[in-house]
């Protein structure tokens, strides 16, 4: 059922087949708490926080008055040279003051893949200015996710994604996801003073929300310590609470060179994406003395008030409701709610447990069969009233922090009726 309105429309949806969608789009028009409402009226519980990041849920007054003030004060201003607007001012110090490590500089983006792309140059420009222009090259993780912009397109590693766009950045490869040691081989092979950074998502959350095994993430910050290459924890998903902290990364005793943001630190209202630097990488750059570098490197909406201004009344939320640590006190409930599905005759493993979000991957005989049930399931789901996103093999949940039992209920019962429909 679809309106006329959307059918066959121009709007080019991202990572979609447009044959498909077209005719079948979901038309959300109104969002309140866990809920979202489409155009027909039909309520759907949004189980993935629409794309990770709707963490406090839909429809909050409060963003909607600090948005609306912040336009009618100052409606836009750039960030570059000795610009600056107070809403940026203020949520970096927040930001900073929040971060593993005192005196972190945030630099502002348009969303995840800005700062991705941002934290690659940084990381080379840094080795650039410090003596080191050999160290160039960058280690991602398979199945790992950056985000569609040049490099964080080359640093990801779900081979789909990078597939006919010719040659991307080079210098660039990649380690299985689940290995320290292979971490360790790999810079040993492109040699530790030709390594700049490795790229780390806490949890892989695009490639299949992959959990790190027990030790991952301590050895390879380890590794790339002992080495000198930069430890960059992609936390566009984990942070603001997804993992119960603020940056998902200080769940574990490890301090990164950087952290990149987006997705929570608005709950997705505004595109905003924040790249914490750790001091001793960013001093460089503001010492002051002549002839320091310049980063040049920037988005014009970098910092954009008004973006800034959600910034700032999301961390109010955040702090106000205690929101941060339930990613964590949730983790449990979710992982009871989806384990049923383990039993499964199409499904091939549950994930869940660490954070609030999880996977249900279906069998390689199922997607061998139909390459398509991934999506199909997704799209079985949402007639059963829960929006879950589609993976390669199977389906991921990330619901708003703010979700309670009745909605983990709503899970635990339209995801195997939606299985029991795709079998
Ligand atoms: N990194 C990670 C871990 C992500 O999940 C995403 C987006 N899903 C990105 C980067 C890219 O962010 P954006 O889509 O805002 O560019």
């Amino acid at each position: 059922m679809v309106s006329s309105a959307s059918a066959r429309n121009p709007l080019w949806h991202p990572f979609a087949d447009m044959g498909a969608v077209d005719g079948d789009r979901l038309v959300i028009t109104r969002g309140e708490g866990s809920y979202v409402w489409d155009d027909e009226g039909k309520r759907y519980f949004d189980a993935t926080a629409s794309l990770w990041y709707a963490n406090f849920g839909h429809g909050r007054e409060e963003i909607a008055v600090a948005v609306a003030d912040q336009l009618r004060t100052l409606d836009s201003y750039n960030l570059f040279g000795y610009n600056a607007n107070e809403p940026a001012l203020k949520l970096a110090e927040r930001v900073s003051a929040l971060a593993p490590e005192p005196g972190s500089k945030v630099f502002f983006g348009s969303g995840g893949g800005d700062v991705i792309d941002t934290a690659v140059k940084i990381a080379r420009s840094y080795f650039a200015h410090t003596g080191r222009p050999e160290k160039v090259h960058v280690i991602g993780r398979v199945q790992g996710y950056h985000g569609t912009h040049g490099f964080g397109t080359a640093v990801g590693g779900i081979a789909a994604n990078a597939a006919g766009f010719g040659p991307l950045p080079g210098d660039i490869s990649h380690v299985p996801y689940d290995s320290a040691d292979a971490l360790e081989a790999e810079i040993q092979r492109v040699g530790p003073d030709r390594v700049a950074a490795f790229f780390c998502e806490p949890v892989i959350g695009a490639g299949g929300v992959l959990l790190p095994p027990d030790g991952y993430i301590e050895r390879v910050a380890e590794i790339c310590r002992e080495h000198g290459v930069l430890f960059v924890a992609d936390c566009v998903i984990a942070a603001f609470g997804r993992l119960g902290t603020w940056f998902g990364i200080d769940r574990w005793a490890v301090k990164p060179d950087m952290i990149t943001t987006a997705k929570g630190i608005t709950g997705g209202t505004i595109p905003l994406g924040a790249l914490i630097v750790a001091p001793r990488v960013a001093e460089p750059f503001f010492t002051g003395e002549p002839g320091a570098p310049v980063l040049r490197h920037g988005a014009t909406y970098a910092g954009h008030p008004v973006a800034c201004a959600a910034g700032n009344a999301t961390l109010d939320i955040y702090e106000r409701d205690g929101l941060i640590p339930r990613g964590r006190e949730l983790e449990k409930p979710l992982a009871d709610a989806l384990s049923g599905l383990a039993s499964h005759p199409l499904v091939a493993e549950v994930r869940a447990g660490l954070g609030f979000l999880g996977a249900v991957e279906l069998k390689a005989d199922v997607i061998e069969a139909n390459p398509g049930a991934a999506n199909r399931l997704q799209r079985l789901a949402r007639d059963e009233g829960v929006l879950v996103r589609n993976l390669a093999k199977g389906i991921a949940v990330s619901p708003p922090l703010i979700a309670g039992e009745a909605e983990l209920d709503l899970l635990a019962t339209a995801l195997p009726r939606a299985l029991d429909r795709l079998a």
